[in-house]
């Protein structure tokens, strides 16, 4: 470990017991309607000296060395209790968030997870957690725990499909609602042939496993075109909406129904 990651976990964790880190929301809508589905929490650590620090920086640093498994449980209680204020405010969606695979080898984290779920009044259907194969042991170790999850009732994603070792054997046995396709498949899909066929045969392949298909880092109009085209089930990405302040969810929901009318215009009314 470099002096300057023992600096920086210091720092982190000092700024966890502070409660001077925050999450942002990002959006992801129903691919045929754009409505809005769900909105994923992404953790934020602005620094008072360095400024902001990216999560691939430090959420790593903190699965370490022992940090991420209260970092986890400090996101869920934010989401869940994000989720219950846009509910009273009449936004009815669910919402997702991270978890390191390191924190599914706690044994009580689904008891945990549940039991915040009810101490905040969420119900467990109104929260997905999202899953990326970890470095350390593939998820099909980790089967029993994510059981655990769908009887409760809780919604599993798995992150970043087509980047780690999740293959399609994962797929078939592990109980997943959800994948979210990487966006290096998304940003050539509406010129590269090979894309398209990658993309097609992964979101046919979901579907008949009975699995939610997102897109993740859509930015065009191309390639939502592309991916509506395709059959994906749900959009995620800036053209939409980069991740947002809890606060500014309310408000861009409103401005986005009038502007997906816009992105999804055939291309012709352009002319
Ligand atoms: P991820 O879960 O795959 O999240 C997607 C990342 O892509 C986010 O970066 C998001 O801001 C970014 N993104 C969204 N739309 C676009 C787009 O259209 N174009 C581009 N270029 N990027 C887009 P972010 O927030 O920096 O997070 C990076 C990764 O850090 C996440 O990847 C996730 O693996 C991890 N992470 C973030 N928050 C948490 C957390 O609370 N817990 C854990 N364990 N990991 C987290
Ligand atoms: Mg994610
Ligand atoms: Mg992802
Ligand atoms: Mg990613």
């Amino acid at each position: 470990m470099t002096a300057k990651d023992v600096r920086l976990l210091d720092e982190l964790e000092r700024t966890l017991r502070q409660g001077g880190l925050r999450l942002a929301y990002q959006p992801k809508v129903d691919a045929r309607d754009g409505s809005l589905v769900r909105v994923e929490a992404l953790m934020r650590w602005t620094h008072s000296e360095l400024g902001a620090i990216s999560p691939v920086r430090f959420v790593p640093l903190a699965e370490k060395h022992g940090l991420i498994d209260d970092m986890t449980q400090w996101a869920l209680r934010t989401a869940l209790r994000q989720w219950r204020e846009w509910k009273s405010a009449g936004l009815d969606t669910s919402v997702a968030v991270n978890i390191s695979a390191v924190s599914l080898e706690q044994l009580d984290f689904p008891d945990l997870v549940e039991r915040m779920c009810r101490a905040l009044d969420v119900p467990t259907d109104r929260l997905v957690l999202e899953l990326t194969e970890g470095a350390t042991q593939p998820l099909i170790n980790l089967m029993d725990t994510l059981t655990r999850f769908r009887i409760k009732g809780v919604g599993l994603a798995l992150d970043d499909f087509g980047t780690g070792y999740s293959g399609l054997i994962q797929l078939r046995k592990l109980p997943f609602n959800e994948i979210k396709i990487d966006r290096q498949f998304v940003t050539e899909l509406p010129t590269s042939r090979d894309d398209q066929v990658i993309v097609r045969s992964v979101i046919e392949l979901a579907h008949g496993l009975g699995l939610q298909v997102t897109a993740e880092g859509v930015e065009t109009v191309e390639q939502l075109a592309a991916l509506r085209e395709l059959n994906c089930d749900l959009i995620q990405g800036y053209l939409l909406a980069h991740p947002l302040d809890a606060s500014e969810l309310v408000p861009w929901a409103s401005r986005h129904k009038r502007r997906w009318k816009l992105l999804t215009r055939p291309l012709q009314d352009e002319l």
